[in-house]
């Protein structure tokens, strides 16, 4: 599979710090190779989407981007597929085994907007994609857009290097530290007893 990098438009501290760091983990999770955020730089926001890859691995890029229109016609020029999510687009039921034939051969730039994305997003889009035509999330948006393009890699996808691992449990929180010593986290049993980190 090629890769995915999400390009998150027009960031705001203050105003967008949580929705951009769940855009960021979104991605992440169901199976993008990284994320690009543009608007207001926030370092703070990228040290901390690194810290949760370093915790629970990766690989996954995060940056700041300056130019957002240089990036995304440096991109496109590079062979990259473009695509702008956008309740005004076309539905993804009607383009879905395009752009899973586009992902087998080009790696694909999936843009979200924050506030009101310009015309010229539309227009250098090679698709204009539709999660539904109401208005929602953008976190929602890439969420199904990347569940059902990837086909629920959500599901399956591991990650390198982590330092912790979720072991699935069917009442309570348990965790595998893999490596690192100094990370803090709970676990307890179904009758609420804590038992600690389990190794
Ligand atoms: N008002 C802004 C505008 O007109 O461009 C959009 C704000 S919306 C909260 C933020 C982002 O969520 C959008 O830029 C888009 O990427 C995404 N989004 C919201 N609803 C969507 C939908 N139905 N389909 C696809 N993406 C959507």
């Amino acid at each position: 599979m090629r890769r995915i990098t999400v390009l998150r438009l027009f960031h705001r501290v203050g105003r967008d710090d949580r929705v951009t760091v769940h855009v960021a983990l979104t991605a992440r999770a169901f199976g993008a190779s990284g994320v690009m955020i543009s608007g207001d730089r926030d370092d703070g926001l990228i040290g901390s989407i690194r810290r949760v890859t370093e915790q629970w691995g990766g690989p996954f890029e995060v940056d700041f981007v300056e130019d957002w229109e240089g990036y995304i016609r440096d991109r496109k020029a590079a062979g990259d597929v473009l695509v702008h999510l956008t309740m005004y687009g076309v539905s993804l039921l009607d383009v879905l085994g395009e752009l899973r034939n586009q992902l087998d051969q080009r790696d694909m730039v999936v843009v979200v907007g924050a506030s009101k994305v310009p015309r010229v997003v539309y227009e250098l889009a090679d698709y204009n994609v539709a999660i539904g035509n109401q208005p929602h999330s953008e976190v929602a948006a890439l969420a199904v857009f990347l569940d059902r393009l990837l086909e629920g890699r959500v599901f399956k996808v591991e990650f390198e290097g982590a330092m912790l691992k979720v072991i699935p449990d069917p009442r309570g929180k348990r965790v595998l530290r893999l490596r690192g010593g100094n990370l803090k986290s709970e676990a307890w049993d179904g009758d609420g007893r804590g038992r600690g980190l389990v190794v």
